[in-house]
């Protein structure tokens, strides 16, 4: 018998990794951290906050977060100096810089941005040559492109909100830790209603690595993931949430609400999006539910631990 619903706070979660990168800051570099700067060229309330929130992160864990607020028209640039810049070891973006909801959540002049980022200083692990290789399930960096390789230790990085949402069913049950690594989520079903390359799709391609059956739900489509493949599917939104264990909502809209009639009892619902997706007080009276509002503290969590493998891998012996 399932009993309650519960809403899962991520804080707990976030709190080991981020240990674990006080730890090397203190421990092998001697209290000095790696340098993020982190551009902020847009007016988005939600975009400031969570800029505010990384500062304060990697202070209290001893990364030097250097927030640059420039305009828009700037941002190019300023990101192909940080790029240069030997002393810049991580760079992130707030976006969207051009185009902004309604009209459109990026657009293709953000799509250029993210994947100028050099895959040196790539945090957020969205640039093309991360998303090609985790599409490709290519762990090592050194395997798949003209990247120059020091050894068999380069890894790939991941994209951080795909990654923060993969911890977070590890450590709440989504994933079955008594398979091998790699089958662990072999059996689940997942809808993610979100197929963007920020979010969606990376997510999708990282479970169906772990074995899930995926039914990306974008506004006008739905895809079933399996493994590497992308396959069409006969499934509608309603009946691919109907059967899943795992529900991921990233609607970008004020007023999307996932229908909680189809959430099936015991499942997990995640919602990434700076909205609230979900319908709250009638989704945690559905027995077994877990319900998590928020992962953007598991985000910077990955993201400060998706510098610290850059710093290590390209920057520290360099480093001032
Ligand atoms: P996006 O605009 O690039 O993508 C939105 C996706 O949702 C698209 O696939 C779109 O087709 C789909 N969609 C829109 N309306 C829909 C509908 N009615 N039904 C089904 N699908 C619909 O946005 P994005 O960059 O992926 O960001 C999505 C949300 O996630 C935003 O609210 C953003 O702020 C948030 N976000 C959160 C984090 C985090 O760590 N918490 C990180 C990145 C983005």
């Amino acid at each position: 018998p399932l009993g309650p619903a519960v809403k899962v706070d991520v804080t707990e979660i976030a709190k080991p990794y981020r240990e674990e990168v006080r730890a090397a800051i203190h421990d092998r570099y001697g209290g000095v951290g790696p340098k993020l700067v982190a551009f902020l060229a847009n007016t988005d309330p939600y975009a400031r906050q969570y800029a505010e929130w990384t500062g304060r992160a990697c202070e209290a864990d001893g990364i030097r977060y250097e927030l640059r607020i420039i305009n828009e028209n700037e941002l190019e640039q300023k990101l192909y100096e940080a790029n240069e810049d030997a002393s810049v070891h991580g760079i992130l973006i707030y976006y969207p810089v051009f185009g902004f909801f309604p009209s459109f959540y990026g657009g293709s002049m953000d799509d250029y941005l993210r994947d100028s980022v050099s895959f040196k200083k790539d945090v957020e692990g969205l640039s093309f040559t991360y998303r090609f290789n985790l599409y490709r399930n290519i762990r090592f960096m050194d395997a798949a492109t003209s990247a120059p390789a020091r050894g068999p230790e380069l890894k790939c990085l991941l994209p951080c909100t795909a990654l923060s949402v993969v911890k977070i069913l590890e450590s709440i049950g989504g994933y079955d830790l008594s398979l091998p690594v790699g089958e662990r989520m072999t059996g689940k079903t997942v809808s993610i209603i979100n197929r963007s390359e920020i979010v969606g799709r990376p997510l999708g391609a990282l479970l169906a690595n772990d074995g899930a059956d995926i039914y990306s739900v974008d506004i006008d489509s739905i895809y079933h993931f399996r493994r590497g493949q992308l396959l069409q599917t006969s499934e509608t939104p309603e009946s691919a949430v109907r059967r899943s264990d795992v529900i991921v909502c990233g609607v970008p809209v004020k007023d999307y609400k996932l229908p909680t009639a189809w959430v099936k009892p015991g499942a997990i619902v995640v919602n990434v999006a700076s909205y609230k997706n979900v319908e709250e007080e009638a989704l945690l009276q559905v027995p077994g539910v877990k319900f998590v509002p928020l992962v953007g503290k598991v985000t910077i969590a990955m993201l400060e631990r998706n510098l610290m493998r850059l710093f290590a891998q390209y920057h520290a012996e360099a480093a001032p």
